[in-house]
């Protein structure tokens, strides 16, 4: 409704406009007075004023808002610690309900049964899933990484088979990029993919494929062209199918997970890739040597997905030491009654405020059409330090308890640090903004 009265005052306030210029053109000519000119521009800046303040947000993104905090809530708050403590994948049954709900598909056409939301709805549940764990709010990473490259490169009968099992989460997919020897320098891969008879063969290794083992579709980068100065320009996207497992299921695909400091419910694999076949029909688009370009149409999304689950953390961060510093009493007084504390509260708010809004600004770019890589950057940028700052200092306000396993907060650091190492490092992202901005 809210969303409805917006496009009412939009074209409302257009035809205003222009009533307004023909007012002002006839200024110009002397059957018009100064004071109706001054009317007219008075009227011309409430309305700019207008749509300026207007909210990012409407009703019906509050109300999904409200949907998943309940589900947050309910679901993940109560069993997050305990299986963040033991190393515990996200339970089955999480993800189940996450399908059910359609945080798999709300970015996807209803034709390939997603929702056919926008992106800011995309970012508000990425945000408050990951206010529960990040995990959860990262699962749907991988869908909408692979959803995204299968909806834009994809052939018809790739879309027809895939995605509409990937928008029900009947489909999970995990993403295999990164090699041993080849992280941010995309272009050096090695990993080989033949033409053999009506498909490839995949040979070579990838490292931190996080999800692979239960994931039913590994899409897979792997180098085509044999000349390693073809670089990124000799690279092909494969969906590789696999069996679901609580360890890699495939006979030509075998792999362990990394241990890691952190984002304990999902694991990330090093994988090896001998004599694995894959029919020509899964490579994306059909079309060889269009990998690295097919992947770049996700970074947008993904990179904005990620920022929101920053900022989710953060938030739950935030929340915690808020609380905390109202409940702690030291010399006789709850903690928040010293100024160094209420400067840190200050602080971590104002930076959580200033990243979502950049992620929310970024999404609505998105949402309207316009290119947003170096906003969708920014926003990831920004949130990976916000999270490192908002997640330090709450361990601060929580004092000697914020170091225990007692309270959630070791788990938000611990998570909060890996935001600037995947989907493109701080660094590269730093790189690639500065590029747009010097147009190199
Ligand atoms: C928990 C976790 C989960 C992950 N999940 C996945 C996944 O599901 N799928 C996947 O494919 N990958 C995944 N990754 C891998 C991640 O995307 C890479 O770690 C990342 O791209 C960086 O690559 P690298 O680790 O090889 O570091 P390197 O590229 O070797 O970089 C090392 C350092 O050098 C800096 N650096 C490199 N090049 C430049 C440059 N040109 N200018 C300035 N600085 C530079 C980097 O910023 C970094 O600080 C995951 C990583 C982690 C930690």
């Amino acid at each position: 409704m809210t969303r409805y009265l917006k496009k009412v005052y939009i074209i409302a306030s257009c035809a205003l406009f222009v009533v307004l210029a023909f007012l002002i053109y006839n200024y110009t000519k002397p059957q018009l007075d100064k004071v109706t000119c001054n009317l007219a521009l008075r009227g011309l800046v409430l309305i700019l004023w207008g749509v300026s303040v207007m909210p990012i947000l409407t009703e019906e993104h509050e109300e999904i808002r409200r949907a998943v905090r309940k589900f947050t809530d309910e679901e993940i708050v109560p069993v997050a610690q305990e299986l963040d403590r033991h190393q515990k994948e996200i339970p089955r049954e999480i993800i189940q309900k996450m399908a059910e709900l359609g945080y798999f598909g709300l970015i996807f056409p209803p034709e390939y049964d997603g929702i056919g939301l926008d992106y800011i709805s995309m970012a508000i549940v990425a945000e408050e899933l990951s206010r529960g764990w990040l995990s959860v709010g990262s699962v749907m990473t991988r869908s909408i990484i692979t959803g995204t490259l299968v909806l834009s490169h994809g052939t018809e009968e790739q879309k027809k088979k895939f995605l509409p099992g990937i928008a029900r989460g009947e489909i999970m997919t995990a993403a295999a990029f990164t090699e041993p020897d080849s992280g941010s320098d995309t272009g050096s891969m090695k990993l080989r993919a033949i033409k053999k008879g009506n498909g490839y063969i995949l040979n070579g290794e990838k490292t931190w494929c996080t999800f692979a083992n239960r994931a039913h579709v590994l899409t897979v980068l792997a180098r085509t062209d044999p000349d390693p100065n073809k670089k990124h320009r000799g690279l092909s996207m494969f969906l590789v199918e696999k069996e679901v497992g609580d360890v890699i299921k495939h006979p030509n695909i075998s792999g362990e997970p990394i241990p890691t400091v952190g984002y304990h419910g999902m694991r990330s694999y090093s994988l090896s890739f001998d004599e694995c076949y894959v029919p020509e029909e899964n490579l994306i688009g059909m079309e060889e040597n269009k990998g690295f370009y097919q992947l770049m149409a996700t970074y947008e999304s993904a990179r904005l997905q990620t920022a929101a689950r920053a900022v989710g953390l953060a938030q739950a961060a935030f929340e915690a030491a808020l609380r905390y510093s109202k409940e702690r009493s030291q010399f006789g007084q709850p903690i928040c009654n010293f100024q160094a504390i209420r400067m840190k509260l200050s602080e971590m708010a104002s930076r959580l405020q200033a990243a979502r809004q950049l992620v929310y600004y970024a999404c609505g770019m998105k949402d309207t059409g316009k290119r947003c890589d170096l906003e969708a950057g920014m926003a990831k940028v920004f949130s990976a330090e916000m999270v490192e700052y908002v997640t330090r200092e709450a361990m601060q306000i929580f004092g000697g308890y914020g170091y225990s396993k007692e309270y959630p907060v070791e788990r938000y650091w611990r998570d909060g640090r890996v935001i600037s190492l995947f989907e493109g490092t701080s660094e590269i992202q730093h790189e690639v903004i500065a590029r747009r901005l010097l147009e190199l």
